[in-house]
């Protein structure tokens, strides 16, 4: 049986895989390699498992979840298969999804026939248009390299009606970063994933999902280490000329202390321009694929308010889900600037953690932001901003829920620095890379024998669902690399 350790002590100086990073891609890969018989050991620079599917406690018994705001229903598929029928088995939906801006209001359960209605009878949609659209993104290929935009997809569906490209487009800007200029199948892909069967969440909270996976990587024999930062991936020269990835330098923050590690191969779930560019080392790969990696742009960071509701106290049901905005028409830019009028609130009912002491409420407002706008704040200019997002938070959900704010015992505010220094990603990137990106993650190990990526990329890699599936086929692949190796 392997151990979960923050101490600066591991039980081996060789192992066939290690891990980088222990977010859902990271920890999917380090246990579907375990199970295929691979000695695994998995790292993570932070004191607790499971990156962006993030939670915290605070005083007074509050919780917060971080990215726990729904994910489609391939999850429990993928749940199942990958990780455990108790796991799946606890996913259930949210059903009271909002959207209250000044195009329209309305409640919806974000499915295909829901969507379907709402497009055909309030928005008057020709409903051949309407089953045409559905059709076209359910035959959406990566391979078929469809170089139209989200934009040029929607004007081509439904010409001249921001409002119906609000209502398709501004859930999936908070759910992937994607934006009317990216490629239509950025959009396409996660639309599709949640309009097959709507939106779903965990019933525990993000603690009790990220327990659940650590207790399966300890039962498959991962060797976890904790507030264990990968400084280095080691690179040497391989034998069929190409550079091979032979093993990590581990910090233990603990301590302070290094360790050489020696690995068959190294899997990175750190960002892919880290990987590349500092993990790995630019000059370890060669220069065109450096700077192509250079090049690759990174998806907005996000900052979110926490507001947390006074034990005996409660929000009214005015959702689970509301996308709320006072921007008319929609827009990308307004949607990402640091004074937005738009943000979702997750609220959270007591039925999120139903095991706990006492029925507890919250919500969480999350807006989609740029790291520049944030990166160079003195401290004062920060402290007044982060002041000004919680006001604009708690008078959004008092519109709302009138009264509401009476209740909030504890707000806090995180910022595109929060997340930047939590998971080392660069520009606190919420959702890893633009589409470029997954080229580049994908064609890494014909660069560097041995070397893996798997993390939110290219968009669509990314969201829970799409790290956990790209953590289960990187894995295939080390496996097979690992095969080959003895021959
Ligand atoms: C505010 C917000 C809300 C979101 N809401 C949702 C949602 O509702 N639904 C949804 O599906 N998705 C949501 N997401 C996205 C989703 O959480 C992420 O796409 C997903 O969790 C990313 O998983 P990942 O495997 O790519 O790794 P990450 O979660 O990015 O984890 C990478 C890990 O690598 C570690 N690491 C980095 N460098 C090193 C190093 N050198 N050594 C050791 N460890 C290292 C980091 O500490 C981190 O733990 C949200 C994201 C954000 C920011």
């Amino acid at each position: 049986m392997s151990t979960t350790s923050d101490t600066p002590t591991l039980k081996n100086s060789a192992y066939d895989a290690v891990v980088i990073g222990a977010g859902l891609a990271g920890m999917t890969g380090a246990r579907q390699l375990a199970r295929m018989g691979r000695s695994v050991l998995l790292l993570e620079q932070h004191s607790q498992l499971g990156g962006l599917a993030a939670w915290f406690r605070r005083p007074r018994g509050h919780v917060f979840d971080v990215a726990l705001h729904g994910f489609p229903f391939g999850m429990v598929k993928s749940c199942r298969k990958y990780w455990s029928p108790a796991v799946a088995g606890a996913i259930r939906q949210l059903t009271d999804i909002r959207f209250a801006n000044p195009d329209f209001t309305l409640q919806t359960t974000f499915d295909r026939a829901d969507f379907t209605r709402l497009l055909t009878e309030r928005f008057r949609a020709p409903a051949a248009t309407v089953e045409a659209f559905f059709s076209h993104l359910r035959a959406m290929n990566y391979y078929d390299r469809d170089g139209r935009t989200t934009g040029e997809l929607f004007e081509e569906f439904f010409p001249a009606r921001p409002d119906i490209h609000r209502l398709l487009l501004e859930p999936i800007a908070y759910a992937n970063g994607s934006t009317l200029d990216d490629p239509a199948i950025t959009f396409g892909i996660v639309f599709s994933n949640f309009m097959s069967r709507g939106v779903f969440t965990f019933t525990g909270g993000t603690d009790a999902f990220i327990a659940a996976l650590r207790d399966e990587l300890l039962a498959a024999g991962v060797e976890i280490a904790t507030s264990a930062s990968a400084e280095k991936i080691h690179i040497t020269d391989g034998a069929d000329g190409l550079p091979r990835a032979a093993g990590v330098r581990v910090k233990f923050r603990r301590d302070g202390s290094e360790r050489d590690i020696a690995a068959g191969a190294v899997l990175s779930n750190a960002g892919i321009k880290n990987t590349v560019l500092e993990l790995a080392g630019a000059g370890a790969v060669p220069a065109d694929f450096a700077a192509a990696a250079a090049a690759v742009r990174l998806n907005n960071s996000s900052a979110q308010v926490y507001l947390g509701v006074r034990e005996g106290a409660e929000i009214p049901r005015v959702g689970d889900l509301v996308f709320t905005s006072g921007c008319s028409p929609f827009s990308s830019r307004e949607l990402t600037a640091p004074d937005t009028s738009s943000r979702t609130f997750s609220i959270y009912y007591p039925e999120t953690r139903p095991d706990a002491p006492a029925p507890r409420f919250a919500a969480v407002a999350s807006t989609n932001q740029l790291w520049a706008d944030w990166a160079d704040l003195d401290a004062a200019a920060y402290k007044e901003r982060k002041r000004r997002l919680a006001e604009d938070a708690l008078a959004g959900l008092e519109r709302l829920a009138p009264g509401v704010r009476a209740a909030i015992d504890w707000e806090e505010t995180a910022t595109p620095r929060t997340f930047a220094r939590y998971t080392r990603h660069w520009e606190g990137a919420s959702f890893g890379t633009k589409f470029e990106g997954l080229k580049i993650s994908l064609e890494l190990p014909e660069r560097v024998a041995g070397l893996y990526h798997a993390g939110s990329v290219g968009i669509i890699m990314s969201g829970w669902l799409g790290a956990i599936n790209y953590g289960v086929i990187v894995a295939a692949k080390v496996d097979e690399y690992l095969r080959r190796q003895r021959g």
